[in-house]
């Protein structure tokens, strides 16, 4: 049996709340700004069996990756991440072990990409539900959107796609060992390459739905279309082109700019496409013989077939 009390005790002995004025423990957490900068916020939620399954998401992956899904966010408008509020809702019989793994992953995320802890909530469900909220900073009006994207700019991917879910294919069948599955599990968010990127970009997103998705909001946004090079996507060693354009949680950057190198900070950026005329929002696959109209399915659809009936 779990008390909120003891989980709130074990959350404000384990995270510092470093820099704010007032952190965790009272009603509110209490921060700074840095002078002249706006504050971003995002929160993103992860659902048991929707999102994660105890049986294949250890706990400090679920810890990790929700830290990591809002760096994502934060990084993709172009600004960084500072702080955040972690609240959990977990069944009253979870064994100790699963709150202590997941702590200790959200906590190494913190570390990894310099975030403070300054508060969260906690209750009880017979589901996981997991809560990040985060915010970060970014100056006046350089925040960078998914509305801007232009006719004749370039369509540009950060890494390579696929990989987390060739991951999460493997972690079903069982495997623990696959290169790919720690890309599912442990996820890098691009904001470091976002921040350096962003002057440059016209749209950004994270790839966090599938790039059919993703790039479906930049181009119903933006009021454009698209037309992206099967050839030109850069798929990880493994993973199958529609692992690549539905899969979904690689969190590399999805970019329209004028122009980008082909690589920032050892990072390499492919250019797969182009942003086309057209208020239809339609995006354009083409082949080396054909072209078809992407459909936006994206991980749901990707997932479905993966997972079992119960998902
Ligand atoms: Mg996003």
């Amino acid at each position: 049996m779990y008390s909120e009390d003891a989980l709130v005790r074990k959350i404000r002995r384990r995270f510092s709340a470093a820099g704010a004025e007032v952190g965790i423990g009272d009603d509110a957490a209490v921060v700074d700004s840095p002078d002249g900068f706006r504050a971003v916020l995002c929160s993103d939620l992860l659902v048991e069996n929707t999102h994660f399954e105890r049986r294949t998401h250890p706990s400090d992956a679920v810890g990790f990756k929700s830290i990591a899904a809002n760096v994502s966010d934060i990084g993709a408008m172009g600004a960084v991440p500072a702080r955040c509020l972690i609240s959990v809702a977990v069944p009253a019989d979870l064994d100790e072990s699963w709150i202590d793994g997941f702590l200790d992953g959200a906590a190494e995320a913190c570390r990894v990409f310099e975030v403070a802890v300054v508060g969260g909530d906690s209750s009880s469900s017979e589901r996981i539900f997991v809560d990040v909220a985060m915010m970060g900073h970014v100056e006046p009006g350089r925040a960078v959107r998914r509305n801007g994207a232009r006719v004749g700019d370039g369509i540009y991917v950060t890494g390579c796609l696929g990989a987390a879910a060739l991951g999460l294919t493997r972690l079903e069948s069982g495997s623990r060992t696959d290169p790919a599955i720690r890309r599912q599990l442990y996820p890098e968010p691009r904001h470091r390459l976002g921040r350096r990127i962003a002057p440059r970009a016209t749209a950004m997103i994270d790839v966090s739905d599938g790039l059919s998705i993703d790039l479906g909001h930049i181009v119903t946004e933006s009021g454009v279309s698209a037309r992206i090079e099967r050839e030109s996507i850069p798929c990880h060693p493994g993973a199958g082109i529609e692992m690549a354009l539905h899969g979904g949680e690689d969190y590399e950057l999805l970019v329209t700019a004028a122009d980008l190198p082909s690589e920032v900070d050892g990072v390499s950026v492919a250019r797969i496409g182009e942003i086309i005329a057209g208020d239809s929002n339609r995006i354009v696959l083409v082949g080396e013989s054909d072209e078809v109209i992407l459909e936006p399915l994206g991980w749901r659809h990707f997932r479905s077939g993966a997972r079992r009936a119960s998902a």
